[in-house]
């Protein structure tokens, strides 16, 4: 188990000292919805553990994983959005697009996405 970090934005709201709206909540995750969406339905899946990254994930994190992804389907369909289809992204790093140093992955619906994203 890997230690919160007090410094970090997601560890805060994960603990419920910053206020979010939660779409889905278990003993591993929770979904937030972002705070400024780039799409009709934009949602943040993020285990409760403080991992950096993706790039710092080991196969014993397999099971979150698949229980994050699992969750964020179960999002989709609760949504209306899994017919249309939705996006899926994790960012890493600098370059990536990473602001916020605690693993999430973003699910982006309700609308068409493009193809590469910028
Ligand atoms: P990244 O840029 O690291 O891939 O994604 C970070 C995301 O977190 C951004 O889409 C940003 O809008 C969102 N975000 C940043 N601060 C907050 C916050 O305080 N609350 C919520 N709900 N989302 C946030
Ligand atoms: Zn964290």
């Amino acid at each position: 188990m890997r230690a919160a970090d007090p410094a970090c934005l997601f560890c805060r709201i994960v603990a419920g000292e910053i206020p979010a709206t939660r779409v889905h909540d278990d003993e591993a995750l929770i979904a937030i919805r972002d705070i400024a969406p780039r799409a009709p339905t934009h949602v943040l899946f993020m285990p409760r553990e403080h991992i950096p990254s993706a790039a710092d994930l080991t196969a014993d994190d397999g099971p979150m994983l698949g229980a994050l992804f699992g969750a964020a389907a179960e999002f989709a369909r609760s949504e209306g959005i899994a017919d249309t289809g939705y996006r899926m992204v994790t960012n890493i790093g600098a370059w990536g697009g990473q602001t916020v140093d605690h693993l999430h992955v973003h699910l982006l619906g309700g609308r068409s996405m493009s193809w590469p994203p910028g």
